[in-house]
């Protein structure tokens, strides 16, 4: 018994306060124990083996056992464990990635701000877009505009970027001059009979004039992730991007691409940015830059911004903004031989070539009964389960369907993530096989049938 009161479960449930977990549940459930992993495998304190088929939170690029990222860490550890880049010091690791980070984004990218988390590199990116322009005497251009269910993370200023209720709800959520616009899928929100390139320019219209309505010398930016993930891995529709972005040049907001998932190939690309065709102004880059072994994430920002940033910081006296861990050293060294390791085994060819493998196996599922949609480009993807086909009416949100197929999934030796609206999403990591993908989504499927 006093075994039990003190299993790892036990102490779980008394000290550890989950993120996103339901945890009043979660004291009759306990948790799930992960001990060891390799490759895409992950296996639990019972010996049982699971197929990560989410990247543990999108992020894993290189699966769990590269021992060069452990290598990398460690060497760079015992040459310096630990410097900052505040009051004018650096360190070489830290300048290299910088210069790596611009020299590869697209759009222009000027000078790298580091930080630890998306969250962080979000709020950062806030700061900075209210920052500048001070900076440049429009101190009235401040409103921040981000999407229906977009996901920027959970920080102050980034949960309220993030469009999903339960981020704000409870929380005092969103903040003053963070407000949202439509989510565009089509699939969703789509009109009878609207064509996909007629819904992007709805939905490029409603961005116009709510900026009109807002007032244009109000609306400082726009916040994308080029595929929506954590909302429900939301594809933009055709011609979508072209026509936003052609809305915010006229009326002189900046673009910032949230990459923080579909940064580092996995849209088929280096960057989702290149797949849809968007030249941000400012990016946020994290996860898979590190392929998750250590936290770092990075804001990247165009010539003019860094110029006009700069400028300020001389006439204030020092740029007030900095963490502690900003541009850790092993952080650093482990994100710069993850983007070697990309660059070696052409990563990107790789998602290239079995991505669409990917993409085939889950759209066998379009002809359940009920699927509503199966969506999804390169090593990203999600199925949506709906009540009724014909009128792509959801389940009652509170009999958690979603969470039931990722639950019963589990079983089943796959780890996937139930997405608001049930769509349960797919996100595994970058190095993963054609046979691997082909075990994933038949143990999948032994979920889905059990649930028929
Ligand atoms: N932006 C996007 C697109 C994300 O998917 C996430 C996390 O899933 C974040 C930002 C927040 O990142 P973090 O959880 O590292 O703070």
């Amino acid at each position: 018994m006093s075994e039990l009161v003190n299993s790892p479960a036990a102490r779980d449930i008394k000290y550890v306060m989950h993120p996103y977990t339901n945890l009043e549940k979660h004291k009759e459930q306990g948790p799930l124990i992960i001990e060891k992993s390799a490759g895409v495998w992950v296996t639990d304190d019972a010996g049982n083996k699971y197929i990560e088929g989410m990247a543990g939170l999108w992020c894993t690029s290189l699966g769990f056992g590269e021992e060069r990222l452990v290598e990398a860490a460690a060497k760079q550890m015992r040459e310096l464990p630990y410097y900052h880049l505040f009051t004018h010091k650096t360190h070489v690791p830290a300048i290299d990635l910088a210069e790596k980070l611009c020299t590869m984004a697209p759009g222009n990218m000027a000078q790298a701000f580091f930080a630890n988390s998306g969250s962080e590199g979000n709020d950062t990116a806030v700061k900075l877009i209210w920052y500048y322009h001070n900076a440049i005497g429009k101190p009235e251009k401040k409103k921040i505009l981000s999407r229906i269910k977009g996901y920027h993370g959970v920080t102050v200023a980034s949960a309220s970027l993030t469009g999903l209720p339960y981020n704000h709800k409870d929380f005092d959520l969103p903040i003053h001059n963070i407000m949202h616009v439509d989510c565009p899928h089509y699939y969703r929100y789509g009109e009878e009979g609207e064509s996909e390139e007629a819904f992007a320019t709805r939905m490029a219209d409603n961005l116009e004039k709510r900026i009109l309505d807002e007032g244009p010398d109000t609306v400082a930016a726009f916040f994308a992730e080029p595929i929506m993930g954590a909302g429900g891995v939301i594809l933009p529709p055709k011609t979508y991007f072209e026509k936003i972005q052609a809305v915010l040049k006229k009326y002189d907001v900046l673009l910032v691409a949230d990459e923080v998932i579909c940064g580092f190939g996995r849209t088929g690309n280096m960057f989702g940015s290149e797949t849809y065709g968007i030249q941000p102004d400012m990016m946020t880059v994290a996860k898979a830059l590190s392929s998750a072994y250590l936290p770092i994430s990075a804001v990247l920002v165009s010539e003019k911004i860094a110029e006009g940033v700069s400028k300020n910081s001389g006439k204030l006296g020092t740029f007030g903004h900095g963490y502690t861990y900003s541009g850790h050293p092993a952080a650093v060294a482990v994100a710069l031989e993850t983007l070697k390791i990309y660059d070696e085994r052409k990563i990107v060819d790789h998602v290239k070539e079995v991505g669409p493998h990917l993409q085939k196996r889950l759209r066998e599922f379009e002809a359940h009964p009920h699927v509503g949609e199966v969506r999804g480009t390169g090593l990203i993807g999600a199925i949506e389960f709906v009540a009724d086909k014909a009128t792509k009416r959801s389940f009652d949100p509170t009999k958690g369907v979603g969470a039931k197929i990722m639950a019963t999934a589990q079983e089943k030796g796959v780890i996937l993530r139930a997405t608001p609206g049930d769509a349960i999403a797919f996100s595994p990591p970058l190095i993963i096989t054609k046979e691997e993908i082909d075990e994933m989504v038949d143990r999948f499927a032994q979920a889905v049938t059990s649930l028929a």
